[in-house]
């Protein structure tokens, strides 16, 4: 079975093909992509004929299904197929992810004028959070910017839900590791009575970040909330705000709503912070030589992440797994043990060697006997849409 992932952005295209053997093993065929793409319809067709020539698909109909990482559709979440009711929930909330869902809903047309017959299907970057507590969810606004969709959605559900299953397995824990596999398709099938609870927090710090707690593979809450403008600062996006700071700085500024808009979104965060740029490793290497600015970012980085941390660090009453993923969470050794510090009365404790020499691979960094496994899980969001495209399209066959 070959599953083809499509990552469109308001001007790129990227993709990936993955071929599933029986055993559900995947092995990824081919990858690439455009920029400054004016007509996704063309660049299908580019697509359709770099597998052809690499020899990988030679035609449509050697593609078993194409998944889309959509982030959040107006009433709509999961792993579904890609129809009409996906590109209404996008178009629906398109003010709330204006970068994402106008891209998507376009890109997943023309995928359905060319490829007509391969079975399409949305993974909502929402999907992982739908079993979380209303009482997590919620924001106290008046019930109309409720029922207009005002609540906590969360992201990253790709990425977390991976690390929710992977870290099962590391742990031994067959069960909950399965139980996640099935979520999308059955929901959160019971535990066995008597089993033991599974505790994990997962930190996915990439380009934007957030921490997710999970009991036994699902979600409890997450640090993102209406928008992927929310929680831990990101790279040019501001993170969580007072919301009385965007009429104050309207009136006393004199910025339109356009105006703070913009730069909340290309001016904040990281960026924001450091006045170096959005990428950590440009922070990192300013705060090295002693920018104070670069500095500031990152311990404010550290103090969210911390923040975060400890919100589901109580939420869940005890910590069994800790897991860094993304860019910023596999590759930074010292911003993994600034994050971890001094916690060892609460069970977290890194082994300094380990920690240090572990980037960009999977392993375990907590010191040998501490109450929380800590571990690095490199993130392959690919992957996991086109695991969940094939349960989908399978479970539909
Ligand atoms: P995205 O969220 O855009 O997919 P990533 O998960 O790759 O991006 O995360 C990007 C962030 O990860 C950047 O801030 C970058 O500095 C950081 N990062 C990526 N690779 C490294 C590395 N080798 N060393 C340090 N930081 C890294």
């Amino acid at each position: 079975m070959n599953i083809l992932v499509a990552n469109l952005g308001s001007t790129s295209f990227k993709f990936r093909l993955f071929r599933f053997g029986g055993a559900g093993d995947a092995t990824l065929l081919a990858k690439g992509g455009y920029e400054r793409v004016t007509d996704y319809g063309q660049a299908i067709d580019d697509c359709l004929a770099e597998l052809k020539a690499g020899g990988h698909a030679r035609s449509a109909a050697d593609l078993h299904g194409v998944g889309f990482k959509t982030v959040l559709g107006k009433n709509l979440t999961g792993c579904v197929r890609a129809d009409d009711r996906v590109i209404a929930a996008l178009e629906g909330f398109k003010e709330i992810a204006p970068a994402h869902n106008p891209p998507y809903a376009l890109g997943i047309q023309r995928f359905r004028e060319k490829l007509p017959g391969v079975p399409l299907v949305a993974l909502f970057e929402t999907a992982f959070y739908q079993w979380v507590p209303e009482a997590a969810t919620r924001y106290a606004v008046p019930p109309t910017w409720h029922e207009a969709g005002v609540r906590r959605y969360g992201f990253h559900g790709a990425s977390h839900k991976f690390a929710a299953e992977r870290s099962a397995e590391l742990l031994g824990r067959a069960d909950i590791a399965e139980r996640v596999r099935q979520l999308y398709l059955a929901g959160p099938v019971p535990v066995a009575a008597g089993a033991k609870p599974l505790r994990v927090i997962s930190c996915h710090f990439g380009g934007s970040s957030s921490v997710t707690g999970m009991r036994d593979g699902v979600a409890v809450g997450t640090s993102m909330g209406l928008s992927p403008q929310s929680g831990l600062p990101q790279n040019n996006r501001v993170g969580d705000l007072d919301s009385a700071a965007v009429p104050f700085v309207m009136k006393t500024l004199g910025l339109s709503l356009a105006e703070v808009e913009r730069q909340m979104t290309k001016e904040g965060g990281l960026l924001g912070l450091s006045g170096v740029g959005n990428d950590m490793r440009d922070v990192r290497a300013a705060a090295a030589q002693g920018n104070a600015r670069a500095q500031l970012a990152l311990d404010v980085f550290i103090h969210s992440a911390r923040h975060w941390i400890g919100a589901f660090l109580l939420e869940l009453g005890g910590c069994d797994a800790l897991v860094f993923t993304a860019g910023i969470g596999e590759n930074n050794p010292d911003l993994r043990a600034a994050i971890c510090a001094n916690l060892t009365d609460l069970g977290i404790s890194l082994d300094v060697t380990k920690n240090d020499t572990l980037r960009g691979t999977e392993g375990e960094i907590s010191a040998a006997g501490a109450r929380t496994r800590v571990f690095v899980i490199p993130a392959n969001e690919e992957l996991v849409v086109a695991r969940e495209t094939l349960r989908c399209i399978s479970a539909a066959n």
